[in-house]
C-alpha cells in the first residue's frame, strides 16, 4: 500500500516523499482515512509507530480542503502534549509535513520566555502545539484565542494524566468550541483514559495497532564488563575504534553527565550534556547540534532523554545501568526506531551486577557479554554499594534513590524543576 491511495493531495505526498517514507505505517493506514472522514478517534499507539504523521497528515489535508474563513490565520488545530520535548518534536513534524502548504504553526511550552510566543501568536497561527501549563498562561493573558478550533489532538494522553494535567485539560476544553473533531492518542488504556475519552470523544473509531516489537527484541545489546574507574577510557576507545559518529550516552546523575561530557571533550570527542539543570534553550540547542551531527556524543540523564526522538540513532551507551530496570528499556528504545538497526552497549562494573540481573529478569533474556582485551575487570576489586560515595563523585554517583512509581516521580520531577507543573 502506498501513500497515494490514502486521499492525500500533492503537497503532502511531496513532503512525505522528501522524508523518504515509502509506505504508511499500520497506524497511518488506519487513522488517515478515518480522520479524513471527519470522525473522532481513540488510538492506542506508542511513540515510534509513526502516530504523529498519522494525525498531522490528515489534519493538514482537511485544512487545505476547507475554504478560508473570515480570518485567514486563526488557531484551527490545537495539539496538546505532556512534555516540552514532545511538543517540539510534534511541532517539527507539523512544519515538515506542511512544508508545501500555506499554514502557519508554532510550539508553546514553559521554561522559555513567553514574549516571543506572544509575538508569534499575534501574527496568526493555524496550528498550535502546546503543553497544558503554558497554554493556560496564554489563555489567562488572553494572548491566544481558541474559540475557532476545529481539531483537538491529545497526544500521549496517558502521560498527560500521569503527570497530573487533568485539571489543566479540563480548563482548556471549556474554552474550545463544542463542535470540533477530537483525536486521542494513548499508549495505554486505563480507567482514567476511558473516562476522558467518554467525555471528550463523539462515537470514536477505535484504532489499535499491534504493539511494535519491543526495543529489547529489536535492538542488538551487549554488556561490557569493566572496572568503574576505566569506563571512560573504554567509552573513548569504543567511539574511536568504531568511528561512531552519533552516540547517546546515559548517565545516572546530572553531575556525572557534565563530567563525562567534559572528559570526552578532553579526549578529543565532541560531547555535550543535557539534563534538568540546563535551560530549555540550552537543551534544545544541544539536541539540535547532536541531530545535525555537529556533536558526536550527547550525554543525558533519563528524564532529559525522555521523548527524544532521533531518526537513525545508531548507538546508545549506558555508562551506568539505571537502578530502575524499566528505564533500561526506555533508554535502549531510543535506537532501533522505525525499522532501523540499533545497538545498545552497557558498561557494567561489579557494583552493578544486581541491576543487571534485574534488567535481564525484566526483559526475560540474558544480554551477551563482551570481555574486551585490555579492559577485563580486575578480580581483586570487590563490589561496593552504589549509594555510598554520594552523587557524582565517581562511586556510582547515585545520591538519591528514585521512587518506583513512575507517575509519582514524573510529577515530583516536573514540580521541582519549575515550581509549577508545565
Ligand atoms: P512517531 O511515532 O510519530 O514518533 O514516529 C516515529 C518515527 O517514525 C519518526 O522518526 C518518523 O520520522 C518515522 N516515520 C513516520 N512515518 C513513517 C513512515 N511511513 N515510514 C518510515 N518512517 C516513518
Amino acid at each position: 500500500m502506498s501513500f497515494n491511495t490514502l486521499g492525500l493531495s500533492t503537497p503532502l505526498l511531496k513532503a512525505i516523499k522528501e522524508q523518504g517514507y515509502t509506505e504508511p505505517t499500520p497506524i497511518q493506514k488506519q487513522s488517515i482515512p478515518v480522520i479524513l472522514d471527519r470522525k473522532d478517534i481513540l488510538a492506542g499507539a506508542q511513540t515510534g509507530t509513526g502516530k504523529t504523521a498519522g494525525f498531522t497528515l490528515p489534519i493538514l489535508e482537511l485544512l487545505s480542503r476547507s475554504k478560508p474563513k473570515d480570518k485567514p490565520h486563526h488557531v484551527k488545530v490545537l495539539i496538546l502534549t505532556p512534555t516540552r520535548e514532545l511538543a517540539a518534536q510534534v511541532g517539527e513534524s507539523v512544519a515538515l509535513y506542511g512544508k508545501f502548504l500555506p499554514f502557519k504553526s508554532c510550539v508553546i511550552f514553559g521554561g522559555v520566555k513567553i514574549n516571543p510566543q506572544i509575538s508569534q501568536l499575534r501574527k496568526g497561527m493555524d496550528i498550535v502545539v502546546a503543553t497544558p501549563g503554558r497554554l493556560l498562561d496564554h489563555l489567562s493573558q488572553k494572548t491566544i484565542d481558541l474559540s475557532k478550533v476545529d481539531f483537538l489532538v491529545l497526544d500521549e494522553a496517558d502521560r498527560m494524566l500521569d503527570m497530573g494535567f487533568i485539571n489543566d485539560i479540563r480548563k482548556i476544553l471549556e474554552v474550545l468550541p463544542k463542535q470540533r473533531q477530537n483525536l486521542l492518542f494513548s499508549a495505554t488504556y486505563s480507567d482514567e483514559i476511558k473516562k476522558l475519552s467518554d467525555r471528550l470523544l463523539n462515537s470514536p473509531t477505535l484504532i489499535e495497532v499491534a504493539q511494535r516489537n519491543t526495543a529489547s527484541e529489536i535492538v542488538k545489546q551487549a554488556v561490557y564488563p569493566v572496572d568503574k574507574g576505566r569506563k571512560r577510557e573504554l567509552l573513548t576507545h569504543l567511539i574511536k575504534e568504531g568511528d561512531w559518529k552519533q552516540v547517546l550516552v546515559f548517565s545516572r546523575t546530572k553531575h556525572g553527565a557534565n563530567r563525562l561530557a567534559g572528559q570526552l571533550e578532553s579526549d578529543g570527542i565532541t560531547a555535550v550534556a543535557i539534563h534538568g539543570n540546563k535551560s530549555q534553550n540550552a537543551r534544545t540547542k544541544a539536541l539540535s547540534d547532536f541531530k545535525k551531527g555537529e556533536v558526536r556524543v550527547l550525554v543525558a540523564t533519563d528524564i532529559a532523554a525522555r521523548g527524544i526522538d532521533i531518526d537513525h540513532l545508531p548507538h546508545v551507551v549506558n555508562f551506568e545501568l539505571p537502578n530502575v530496570s524499566e528505564d533500561y528499556v526506555h533508554r535502549i528504545g531510543r535506537t532501533g526506531r522505525a525499522g532501523n538497526k540499533g545497538e545498545a552497549i552497557s558498561l557494567v562494573c561489579i557494583d552493578e551486577d544486581e541491576y543487571l540481573a534485574n534488567i535481564e529478569k525484566l526483559i526475560k533474556k540474558d544480554i551477551p557479554k563482551v570481555w574486551l582485551k585490555g579492559f577485563k575487570p580486575d578480580p581483586s576489586i570487590k563490589a561496593e554499594p552504589i549509594n555510598q560515595g554520594g552523587g557524582g563523585r565517581g562511586r556510582g554517583g547515585n545520591s538519591r534513590s528514585r521512587p518506583r512509581n513512575k507517575a509519582a516521580q514524573n510529577t515530583a520531577k516536573s514540580k521541582n524543576a519549575s515550581g509549577r507543573r508545565r
